[in-house]
């Protein structure tokens, strides 16, 4: 059985780089028939954040990217939380200590950086160079009595090639001469990223690592660990970067790029459009297609058609995928989204009642073509809530033409006849000020349009108007007329 698994550090939101992880392994789960799994990896506890773990789960559940087995819905392999899995641990250390392959080590953090300097300052590769392998018990006793702290360390081998078979980058060699003895076991007694992602993995039968090319450095030292213990390696996947459209890796703290799932989910977009985008980071389908919903990506996706260069992220691209997706989306569910930004520009209020909302999906209809997402609706829409018309640059030069009183002046006797103001019985006005004055096509609906929206290119005319409402319609033409 296939059984892969999304394992972040639970630091702080969910960021579309964890995001397409998490997607690519289950994708590759559903394509497998397999199982996904989730588990947070929290010894790091520095970098540990509140709430991290119920964020990134909302984040996660929000795209639709359920798990097998994991916090929440439990398993047999639980706990799905590494600090939780001390004891788990502890029997694989105590074999890797009495094999000797792994030691104690009483360096302090200024002696560890002064080799660091050294070895940086000669040009070297900065590591361990296994100062304590081989400490004697008396050494040892001294360490303990300067009150010295030990951390754990996995002995490497000298002189060895480690071969990783990655099922996107192909055939990767690491020499292990670069590695030096890596710590396994910090001074606080908590195991590190290295071991605990190995031992989980593997209590956790996953079959298939697929995770950020971040991690491939990481891999032979995982893979020294799995063959000390005797283990099973589960292939390995590294996907690409994600870089920005400058092609310089994304930085979390750059805020010019919206990077997290969550704010995305503010901001109303579509758990179907974010899906669909972050699968072609990286991965491509065959042929020319960009639409795919989540079960057709379970079905297409492969890891042979993953990319070994970096993805270039595109917010425009995302944008565009979202309009795609909202304007096939059920109106209401795209209503519901846009009330919340509405609200927050002050154009409604908390309670929307039931004719308001009415009107609220009518204007949202109307729009929906045009916003990339709901949070742009409020400044697409304000000439409905500001009482003053802001004029596109250029278009108050329409109102100069001299169709403009004769159009305007016929509108607004041909509306104060009507009795029921609708799209069609303005539709039968405009008609009708066609005949009275001659005027028709852009010399009849440029003044309307201008002088009752300040744009030149807009949505539908009378719709338009109606939601205008009768009154402020007539007010707004009458302004021209002087
Ligand atoms: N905890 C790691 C992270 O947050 C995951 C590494 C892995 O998938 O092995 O990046």
């Amino acid at each position: 059985e296939t059984r892969v698994r999304f394992a972040p550090s639970p630091t702080g939101h969910l960021h579309i780089g964890g995001a397409r992880s998490a997607l690519f392994n289950w994708l590759y789960a559903k394509k497998h028939n397999g199982k996904f799994i989730l588990r947070f990896e929290d010894t790091d506890q520095n970098r540990n954040v509140d709430q991290a773990e119920q964020k990134m789960m909302d984040s996660l559940s929000w795209l639709g990217l359920t798990w097998d087995e994991g916090p929440g819905v439990g398993g047999p392999n639980g706990p799905y939380r590494s600090s939780e899995r001390l004891h788990l641990y502890q029997p694989y250390i105590d074999q890797l200590l009495g094999k000797g392959i792994a030691y104690r080590c009483y360096c302090t953090p200024e002696e560890l950086e002064q080799e660091r300097e050294t070895l940086m300052a000669s040009g070297q590769t900065p590591r361990y160079l296994g100062k304590c392998r081989k400490l004697s018990e008396a050494d040892e006793a001294q360490c303990v009595a300067e009150g010295r702290k030990p951390v754990i360390r996995f002995r490497v081998p000298g002189n060895e090639t480690i071969v990783i078979h990655d099922q996107v980058r192909g055939r990767v060699t690491f020499d292990s001469e670069g590695i030096g003895d890596f710590v396994i076991i910090k001074s606080d007694g908590m195991p590190t990223y290295n071991l605990a992602v190995t031992i989980d993995d593997y209590l956790m039968g996953i079959t298939d690592v697929i995770r950020g090319e971040e991690h491939l450095s990481n891999t032979p030292r995982q893979v020294l660990i799995y063959q000390a213990l005797g283990f099973d390696t589960p292939t390995f996947a590294h996907v690409s970067l994600i870089l920005g459209k400058d092609r310089q890796k994304m930085s979390k703290r750059d805020e010019t790029v919206i990077q997290f799932v969550e704010q995305y989910r503010d901001l109303g977009f579509l758990p179907e459009a974010l899906n669909n985008f972050l699968a072609l980071l990286g991965w491509s389908p065959e042929g020319e297609r960009e639409i795919f919903s989540l079960e057709e990506l379970a079905q297409e996706f492969s890891l042979d058609r993953v990319a070994k260069n970096p993805a270039v992220f595109d917010p425009e691209k995302l944008n565009w995928m979202n309009n795609h997706y909202l304007k096939q989306a059920d109106i209401q569910v795209v209503t519901q989204l846009s009330i919340p930004h509405l609200q927050k520009a002050g154009y409604i209020g908390e309670e929307v009642t039931e004719e308001k909302m009415h009107w609220i999906r009518a204007l949202v209809a109307l729009y929906v073509e045009r916003m990339d997402s709901p949070a742009q609706l409020p400044q697409l829409v304000n000439l409905f809530f500001e009482q003053e018309v802001v004029f596109a640059e250029g278009a108050d030069e329409v109102l100069r033409e001299e169709n403009v009183p004769a159009v305007l002046g016929e509108f607004i006797n041909q509306l104060q006849e009507v009795s029921e103001f609708s799209p069609e019985t303005i539709q039968s006005a405009l008609k009708a000020v066609q005949k009275q004055t001659g005027y028709k096509g852009k010399q009849l609906f440029m003044p309307v349009r201008v002088a009752t929206t300040g744009v030149i290119h807009g949505p539908d005319l009378n719709q338009s108007l109606w939601l205008l409402g009768k009154n402020r319609v007539i007010e707004r033409l009458q302004a021209h007329l002087s």
